[in-house]
């Protein structure tokens, strides 16, 4: 299962760790101060973070108002229309705090953050993780791999595995072409825009059968990207599909 992307992803992560561990004094993983413990936020930070306490829509984990406060509730939009995914956790509200700990973690430092923002999705994500039988990365277009000189998620997927002891398949899904951003498509649109833009790699094929898969990514915005990768995996016979991502959206999907 340990792929030559894997391998040199964790390549990757232990000279970074090991060189930043060496040389310098830990930082906020957002806005970069020093702090006294490495993998934290600092104070200031922590606020504007908005991580996510139930209750939330047992199905996509949108947060709910405390007037909504419900056990078992679904949102309107998941009870309107299903997505192919079975449930989605997410540690954050996608905010202001949310959004300067992803942009750092997509440009800058993501192999020495990997293990703070993982251990926050793992306490989101307990039941998922304590539920699945293998972990997979949502993937990156080729183009934008070699631009960001690695995928964020399968950093997040590979420390998530190593947390929860469980396998991660880091190759399992590849993309076909690159999808146009879809922030501003009404629902339908981005449905069609993601259509068929994921593949099983044909060597795990005979790996899924029956396998409840968890999906990791690192935002949830529409969620048209985490669906097409369940209907993807659930097309190719995973038994059931979690998504855990470090942030999402707060408004229905
Ligand atoms: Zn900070
Ligand atoms: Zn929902």
């Amino acid at each position: 299962m340990e792929g030559r992307a894997t391998s040199w992803i964790s390549r990757a992560r232990s000279a970074g760790r090991w060189t930043l561990d060496a040389l310098l004094p830990p930082r906020c993983l957002a806005c970069g101060l020093v702090v006294d413990d490495p993998g934290t936020l600092c104070a200031s930070c922590w606020d504007k973070a908005g991580f996510i306490a139930p209750p939330h829509c047992r199905r996509c984990g949108l947060p709910f108002d405390l007037a909504d406060a419900a056990a078992g509730l679904e949102c309107a939009s998941c009870v309107a229309d299903r997505p192919a995914f079975d449930r989605a956790r997410a540690a954050m509200r996608y905010g202001d705090g949310a959004r300067a700990l992803v942009l750092r973690f997509k440009h800058a430092d993501a192999t020495h953050a990997a293990p703070g923002v993982a251990r926050w999705m793992a306490r989101a994500g307990a039941e998922l993780l304590a539920d699945c039988d293998l972990i997979a990365p949502v993937p990156l277009h080729r183009w934008r791999l070699l631009w960001r000189r690695y995928n964020q998620s399968a950093l997040l997927a590979l420390e998530l595995g190593r947390i929860a002891g469980r396998p991660v398949v880091a190759d399992l899904l590849l993309r076909r072409r690159a999808t146009p951003s879809q922030g501003r498509l009404d629902r339908a649109r981005r449905r069609a825009n993601v259509a068929s833009a994921f593949a099983v790699r044909p060597r795990h094929l005979p790996g899924l059968k029956d396998r409840r898969v968890l999906l990791v990514d690192d935002v949830m915005t529409t969620g048209a990207t985490v669906d097409e990768c369940a209907r993807t995996l659930k097309r190719a016979g995973a038994a059931s599909v979690d998504v855990l991502t470090l942030a999402r959206v707060a408004r229905e999907l």
